[in-house]
């Protein structure tokens, strides 16, 4: 394959906009990635960041969700075991901790494997 503005010269890589071949003389690298100099530059550069904001998205987004399983399930459990061990005291208002509890837990559940999609 030779560059598509020097036909004679072979080209070492494709822009990454056009897909077309660059020769050494044609060809920058904007953030590690091929463009034709002068050309194509912003083009790739707009594409390598939207890239980069989708990566951070997602992990951001499966890093929240394991963060909200593990305050969830803490403060689920505290509930549910301070409900259980008051049960007998407290009668009834344990039965809405133990209920707050179990909720808890089922957001915590809920949040997991939300988690588990982004991986
Ligand atoms: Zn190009
Ligand atoms: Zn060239």
């Amino acid at each position: 394959m030779n560059c598509y503005y020097h036909p004679d010269k072979p080209a070492i890589g494709l822009c990454k906009h056009c897909q077309r071949g660059l020769c050494s003389d044609c060809a920058t690298l904007v953030d590690d990635v091929l463009a034709c100099k002068d050309r194509h530059e912003e083009q790739v550069h707009e594409f390598v960041e939207l890239t980069k904001q989708n990566i951070l998205k997602s992990k951001r987004t499966s890093s929240d969700y394991v963060r909200n399983t593990i305050f969830y399930a803490s403060v689920g459990v505290l509930f549910t075991v301070f409900g259980a061990s008051q049960i007998k005291w407290l009668g009834l208002q344990a039965v809405v901790y133990l209920i707050i509890g179990l909720a808890l837990l089922w957001a915590a559940l809920a949040n997991y494997l939300e988690s588990r999609k982004y991986k």
